[in-house]
């Protein structure tokens, strides 16, 4: 896999580097955030790993700049300061993962295949609620003709819903399945992906998919016809 780094504490970037090519990717350092921002957002990668705190720019403008471009590739924040309003708002602007400094490279090499990694368990690559249509194979979102664009774990997020619409789920289920035990009992971080994926599938559209159900969580599901 080919990776992106935006870090620049070099001795950091550097373990990194070396960790991750040891596992066979392919990885790319930039100190700078315009730097980054430039890269990720003209060339592919399988998943880019950001630091916040970058000269140039920030790394949440890095963040917005790839999902303003609708490029999907999973982003993984990296960042020391820890306080919980940068990371909802990274989690808001589209960070997949959120990874707080110092990390141990195990742990960020196990990130980093837990966002990679494909779950197409089921066969049928098509879930259909409504006019809502997931094709898991190629990750295409449409609704109607519309076609409609998510980041990782918005995906990640829809395609859990659809797949068992139309169950409700707690935030806490929620948390278990699409976050594994990464964001533990952030039930907030939910709502901020929740709302973004409502936002996406429901705003334009006449009809809501989408469902909040009172005390109890959420559940997306086709209106009776
Ligand atoms: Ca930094």
């Amino acid at each position: 896999m080919k990776i992106l780094v935006i870090e620049d504490e070099q001795k950091i970037a550097r373990y990194i580097a070396k960790a991750l090519e040891g596992e066979g990717h392919a990885v790319e350092v930039v100190s700078r955030g315009d730097e980054g921002r430039k890269l990720a957002t003209t060339k592919p990668f399988d998943i880019v790993l950001l630091d916040l705190a970058l000269p140039g720019c920030d790394g949440l403008d890095v963040l917005q700049a790839i999902r303003q471009n609708s490029i999907a590739t999973p982003v993984l924040v990296m960042t020391a300061r820890g306080e919980k309003n940068d990371r909802i708002h990274g989690l808001d602007l589209g960070a997949d993962d959120y990874l707080p400094k110092p990390f141990a490279m195990k742990e960020l090499i196990a990130r980093v295949n837990a966002l990679t990694r494909r779950k197409g368990v089921d066969n049928s690559p098509l879930l259909r609620v409504g006019d809502l249509v997931l094709n898991e194979t190629t990750q295409d979102v449409t609704r109607g003709s519309t076609k409609l664009y998510f980041s990782h774990r918005e995906f990640t997020l829809l395609k859990f819903l659809m797949r068992h619409s139309p169950r409700v789920f707690s935030r806490t289920e929620l948390c278990e399945h699409v976050w594994q035990s990464a964001l533990d009992d952030e039930t907030n971080a939910v709502d901020v992906y929740i709302q973004r994926v409502r936002r996406k599938v429901d705003e334009d559209f006449p009809v809501r998919l989408i469902h909040t159900v009172r005390n109890v969580g959420y559940k997306i599901e086709s209106p009776p016809a």
